[in-house]
């Protein structure tokens, strides 16, 4: 059977095998393996793209994450605001700084931390809130900012996010952003990265020598540190990859609107929600992500799956029903629009070279298992 997945990395990895082949081979005769000139060259790259001033490359998103909320200050007997419907990564990352995650519900449409949720959320012992900017889309940020007390910083987690914007604003302008480049995210590596983005240089300064066992100068420590760098090989493909990104994500966003065209009739006849997007928003679609509303949605993904349709869930539990976070004492109906999506969400295939065929065939193939 013809497979649709929902993500194709083999088609985003034939746009630029020359390219990976001849940058792995220019960092073999450098044997630059770990940062180096390569390294150098993307952080400078995507800080452009990403419109800020500083792009610091680590080992994974979820180190990024834990780098940006540790530079703000973030540590053991804080708490941390971040919504209850976001990839585990992000509990994780706060959990990991040895502070408390405090969770908040997201808005019933877009999915998006809800800002007076977070706001409510926010107590004497909190130090950040991470608006997640979840499917591809920017989670309010600058006015949670103004109207948070001034010991609260935001800490955005952007890994879903690279290339959108809010009101003309890019993630970590002005404040500081974490993102992910795991294989499937909208800019992939071949294997972890990750990177944090900020304005602020003496921010980035201190990801940087946290980032490298405590200092950027040799058996120089200045602060406590681990270590989450950036590789060579790994700059190489981020590099090759970020010079068609933009591309990449406005075939993502024309994908996305030929699927609300094909996908009208079942919105009107209330058997899905589309995804909305929020005013202000250049969405960047890492998921295109329907509500199941006249049908059980389990049983939906397992008749897609069974078509050869890679469609997913993302995510099939919120952070307070998941065993690792059970400590929080949180129990079902604390968080019900984020519980609410979890049982209904399903993300169908996108990615930048899907065919108008390929996304018949799966909007076919989702009215076949709605019908029963
Ligand atoms: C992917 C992701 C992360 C973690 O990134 P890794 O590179 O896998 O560590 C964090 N938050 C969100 C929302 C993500 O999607």
């Amino acid at each position: 059977m013809n497979q649709i997945p929902l993500v194709d990395l083999k088609a985003a990895h034939e746009e630029v095998a020359d390219e990976v082949r001849t940058g792995f081979e220019r960092v073999l005769a450098d044997t630059a393996f770990v940062g180096g000139e390569e390294v150098r060259r993307f952080e400078r790259e995507y800080a452009e793209f990403g419109d800020v001033a500083h792009c610091v490359g680590v080992a994974n998103g979820t180190d990024a994450l834990e780098l940006a909320l540790r530079a703000v200050g973030v540590g053991a007997g804080d708490e941390v605001v971040l919504p209850a419907n976001t990839f585990i990564a992000t509990a994780g990352a706060v959990s990991r700084t040895g502070a408390r995650p405090v969770l908040a519900d997201c808005l019933p449409d877009g999915y998006l931390l809800d800002p007076q949720a977070a706001l409510d959320a926010v107590g004497p012992a909190t130090r950040a809130v991470v608006p997640v900017h979840l499917y591809g889309q920017c989670a309010e940020v600058t006015g949670l900012a103004g109207r948070l007390p001034g010991r609260v910083r935001v800490v955005e987690d952007a890994a879903q996010s690279q290339g959108a914007t809010r009101d003309g604003r890019s993630p970590g302008s002005g404040g500081i952003a974490a993102t992910s480049f795991y294989p499937g995210k909208n800019l992939g590596a071949y294997g972890d990265a990750g990177a944090v983005l900020t304005d602020d240089e003496e921010l980035a300064g201190l990801v940087r020598a946290i980032a490298n066992h405590g200092g950027v100068a040799k058996y120089r420590h200045d602060v406590p540190g681990f270590n989450s760098r950036l590789d060579g090989l790994q700059a190489v493909v981020l590099r090759a990859k970020l010079a068609r990104l933009a591309g990449g994500n406005a075939a993502r966003r024309a994908a996305a609107a030929h699927y609300d065209t094909l996908l009208a009739d079942l919105a009107a006849a209330g058997r899905i929600v589309l995804p909305a997007t929020a005013a202000g928003n250049i969405h960047v679609w890492h998921l295109y992500v329907v509500q199941v509303t006249g049908a059980d949605r389990d049983d939906v993904v397992g008749k897609l799956n069974a078509e050869g349709i890679g469609a997913g869930v993302h995510y099939p539990a919120p952070v307070h029903l998941t065993p690792a976070y059970r400590h929080l004492g949180h129990t079902r109906g604390d968080f019900p629009n984020a519980e609410q999506a979890a049982e209904r969400i399903l993300s169908l295939p996108l990615y930048p070279q899907i065919t108008p065929d390929q996304q018949q065939r799966v909007v076919d193939a989702l009215a076949d298992a709605l019908r029963g």
